[in-house]
């Protein structure tokens, strides 16, 4: 069980109380998560405050259109603002504050500690999610929670935690979830068909990259995707991220790498997952970051994608050699 000093939940609700203009930002390039947690935060402290004015900020993902709107706030109407982070430890990858003048910040995150430092801090990398401290905050506190906020933190629990695979799954996760099925009356195997719906196009692309990832003896895998191939399967240029926690439990890889080239952006987008050696040392090198065993990174150059994987093949080769000993 996750040990928590009960005082963080008090000093986030007197915090909220204090101010009447609350904006809620997440990370860039969003998942389930990110998204599901601010909409449900910003729509339990309106419920319980109508009167103050609340916004959930961020560019918006047609495919989570599902849970719901976000908002588009005019900043210059804002003259006394908190600002509430979640999901998110670095100032460079939160979503659409550049122009936003606020007073105090209270983040809320399941990452390792980065530059963002809360007024009040609520940081832990043992939750499994940002949701699950949301749903934690929300029933320890007078916030409300209603059905449809219930959904919305459960959708994003189960998904951050790949349906509670992950090695941050912990017995609070499970009792968290059946609270909200219980309190709320969740019809919960509905709620799945939103987040693992599927298109054709996405399994064969999926097979693509079985059959086109290189692998090593030290049980690291990896596919560079370039535009063209994401062009002939028809799939967005996201779908590796989707993708990328299939390769969860298969014999042959502790460690496994997809590297996108994001021709629009030039940029090549990698995502990273492990099952064993730790990734985010690496990941931090090449303007990336993330969990112990899920991170990813942004590279500009080509050359640093070759160092990128040599490094990552030295993890691997480290791990199991450890492994092997
Ligand atoms: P992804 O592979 O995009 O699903 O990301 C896995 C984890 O790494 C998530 O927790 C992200 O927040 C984190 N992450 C992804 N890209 C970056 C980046 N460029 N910098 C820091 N963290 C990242």
């Amino acid at each position: 069980m996750i040990k928590i000093n009960k005082d963080i939940y008090k000093k986030i609700f007197r915090l909220i109380k204090k101010y009447d203009e609350i904006v809620i930002a997440r990370h860039i390039g969003p998942d389930p998560d990110a998204i599901a947690s601010q909409i449900a935060f910003r729509d339990s402290i309106k419920n319980t405050f109508p009167n103050k004015r609340v916004y959930a900020i961020g560019a918006g993902v047609s495919k989570f259109k599902y849970l719901g709107f976000l908002d588009k706030p005019d900043f210059n109407s804002l003259t006394n603002a908190l600002l509430i982070v979640l999901d998110v430890p670095n100032f460079y990858r939160v979503d659409g504050i550049d122009d936003l003048d606020y007073k105090e910040i209270i983040k809320i995150d399941h990452h390792p500690k980065e530059d963002i430092v809360g007024t009040v801090d609520f940081t832990s990398d043992e939750f499994s999610s940002t949701c699950e401290m949301v749903a934690n905050i929300l029933y320890e506190t007078k916030l409300m929670i209603d059905k449809d906020i219930a959904e919305k933190l459960f959708l994003g629990i189960v998904s951050d935690s790949e349906r509670f695979l992950f090695k941050n799954t912990t017995v609070g996760t499970f009792e968290i979830c059946a609270k909200l099925i219980k309190d709320y009356k969740l019809d919960f195997v509905s709620l799945y068909d939103n987040l693992y719906q599927k298109s054709f196009n996405e399994c064969k692309f999926e097979a693509y990259i079985i059959n086109n990832l290189k692998v090593s003896e030290n049980k690291f895998g990896y596919i560079i995707i370039d535009n063209k191939i994401i062009e002939e399967y028809k799939v967005d240029i996201s779908t590796p991220s989707v993708l990328i926690n299939n390769f969860n439990f298969i014999d042959e890889l502790n460690l496994w790498c997809f590297i996108t080239y994001d021709e629009r952006n030039e940029i090549y987008k990698v995502n990273i997952r492990s099952r064993g050696p730790i990734i985010n040392e690496v990941a931090s090198k090449y303007n990336g970051g993330g969990h112990k065993y899920a991170s990813g990174a942004r590279i500009s150059k080509k050359e640093d994608v070759n160092h990128l994987l040599k490094d990552l093949e030295n993890v691997a080769e480290e791990y199991l050699a450890k492994e092997e000993e």
